[in-house]
């Protein structure tokens, strides 16, 4: 069975072109369609919760750099159409989620640090992204080979 359509979810950091690559590689060999998401977490999530200011503003601008750095990404992957660009607000695992139910996608490929120790306890968005999924989940190991 070959898989029809690809979600990648990018973070948007330097890390996220080797995990595009082992999906583009994936969907050529496939000839899956492909889609990529960044999920905008919400700031008052990274304050813990309360925060007694109003951060609507503020949560605009967040919304439209990352937009602008999903497109800027984007336009290294031909493949990724306009349409095939996905910004979401939320909780990365929930909108992940969600957008791949949504856009009827059978396999979401994340990065994983393969993290261990106490680095693990706070957990990691693929272990996060794995549980409760709506379809197969590829982590591409982003571990540093070992000197
Ligand atoms: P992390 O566990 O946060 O180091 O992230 C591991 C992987 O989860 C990244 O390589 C991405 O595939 C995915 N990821 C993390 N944060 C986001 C985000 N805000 N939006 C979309 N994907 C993300």
């Amino acid at each position: 069975m070959s898989y029809q359509h690809i979600l990648v979810a990018v973070d948007l950091t330097e890390e996220c072109d080797p995990v595009m690559k082992r999906a583009q590689a994936l969907a050529n060999s496939t000839q899956a369609k492909l889609s990529v998401v960044h999920i905008v977490e919400p700031m008052a999530m990274a304050f813990g919760g309360d925060v007694p200011m109003d951060l609507s503003m503020l949560q605009q601008q967040q919304f439209e750099q990352a937009k602008e750095r999903l497109d800027a990404f984007a336009v290294k992957y031909p493949q990724l159409s306009a349409e095939s660009r996905h910004l979401a607000y939320g909780q990365p695992r929930q909108e992940i989620h969600r957008l791949a139910a949504e856009q009827h996608c059978d396999l979401i490929i994340v990065g994983s640090h393969g993290r261990h120790g106490l680095a693990l306890l706070l957990g990691s968005t693929a272990n996060d992204v794995l549980h409760g999924a709506p379809c197969d989940v590829l982590a591409v190991s982003l571990k540093k080979p070992a000197a």
